[in-house]
């Protein structure tokens, strides 16, 4: 296999970080074990901050930015893996330490890949992608503290409309939660509610300033979000209540104060996707399996060519992408 093959690579240019098109061969790849063709990939926020060089992602250049793919294994020095297997890498440090999904073909660590889970194509793999994985971390978090009952109390999503949203959105709802959206797009009512959302908060509500301790009303949420509306869901969390936190789309502050915490036993449970350890990852995956409805999964994603995402970058860190981007690789 000599020929060679296009990625989006981030190259030092005049002391930043600055994308652009290349062709590779598989001997620019680096020497891990297992050789995947690329088949998708897909747009995250982090791709966004990475891409247009507004966030300082890569930690060493160059680098093949993306940080999730989905593929086939081509050659394996792993006995874990065999030509023909069909897998899907999330995180890792793809993109930041280590060379990542936006190129045809991509060597990894074995211990990196996930058997693409029964049920998914590749595409669908992709259009749930870091973000959809993410979520399902989150809504699992939840359930794992024992606080959330299907058709119970109501379980608040922030920025709804994004990636991690939508689908935290359509996961809880198809699990029987009562979900309440969190957008500060209006014209997003009719795809929310056709996730499941029962109903809406505008987003300038949550992001105003905070009180220490308020109404109760949410048994437990998924933030993507951060600072102040982070600091107002917690306070408006139900005693015993808890929140999954993995973003900072509205930034990374949390300017609150430890009353929820301490005089409402109120949990803030962290969620970190790159570094998970593999039984969280299949827990995820398992629940993404059971739970996603396919149908929603195709109406809150897209597939672009790869020649997009630098245009897509900077679009999802204006706020302007609705649900999962697909990017097509191969
Ligand atoms: P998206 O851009 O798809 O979604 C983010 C959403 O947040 C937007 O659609 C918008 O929702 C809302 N939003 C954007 N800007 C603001 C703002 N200034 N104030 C309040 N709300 C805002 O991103 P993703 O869903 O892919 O990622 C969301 C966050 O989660 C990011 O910070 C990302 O880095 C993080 N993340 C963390 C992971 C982890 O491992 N911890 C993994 C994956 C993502 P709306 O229009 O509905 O208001």
């Amino acid at each position: 296999m000599s020929e060679t093959f296009t990625a989006l690579v981030l190259e030092d240019v005049d002391g930043k970080p600055k994308a652009d098109f290349r062709e590779l061969s598989r001997h620019d790849l680096p020497d891990h074990d297992v050789l995947v063709e690329v088949a998708y990939s897909s747009l995250n926020y982090k791709d966004g901050l990475a891409v247009s060089g507004k966030g300082r992602i890569a930690r060493r250049l160059p680098m093949v930015a993306g940080i999730d793919l989905a593929g086939t294994v081509v050659e394996s020095r792993s006995p874990a893996w065999t030509p023909g297997d069909r897998v899907v890498v999330n995180g890792w440090g793809l993109s930041e330490t280590e060379w990542g999904g936006f190129s045809r073909f991509q060597r990894l660590r074995p211990e990196w890949l996930t058997r693409l889970p029964q049920g998914f194509s590749l595409q669908e793999a992709m259009a749930i992608g870091t973000a959809g994985y993410t979520a399902a971390l989150c809504v699992d978090a939840l359930e794992d503290w024992g606080v959330i009952q299907p058709g119970g109390g109501e379980v608040l999503v922030t920025g709804a409309a994004g990636g991690v949203g939508s689908t935290a959105v359509s996961l809880l709802s198809s699990k029987g939660y009562v979900v309440v959206a969190s957008t500060g797009r209006a014209e997003t009512h009719d795809y929310l509610r056709g996730l499941g959302a029962a109903s809406f908060i505008d987003r300038a509500e949550l992001a105003s300033e905070v009180r220490p301790l308020q109404k109760e009303r949410w048994t437990g949420a998924v933030d993507s979000v951060g600072s102040k509306t982070l600091a107002n869901v917690l306070a408006q969390t139900v005693y015993g209540g808890a929140v999954a936190a993995c973003g900072l789309a509205g930034g990374s502050d949390l300017p609150g104060s430890v009353f929820p915490h301490i005089l409402r036993s109120v949990a803030l449970i962290g969620v970190d996707s790159v570094y998970a350890p593999a039984a969280r990852r299949d827990k995820a995956w398992a629940t993404l399996s059971k739970h996603l409805d396919r149908s929603k999964l195709a109406a809150m994603s897209e597939v672009h060519p790869m020649r997009d995402v630098p245009e897509l970058a900077n679009r999802i860190l204006a706020g302007e992408i609705r649900g999962r981007v697909v990017v097509e690789v191969g």
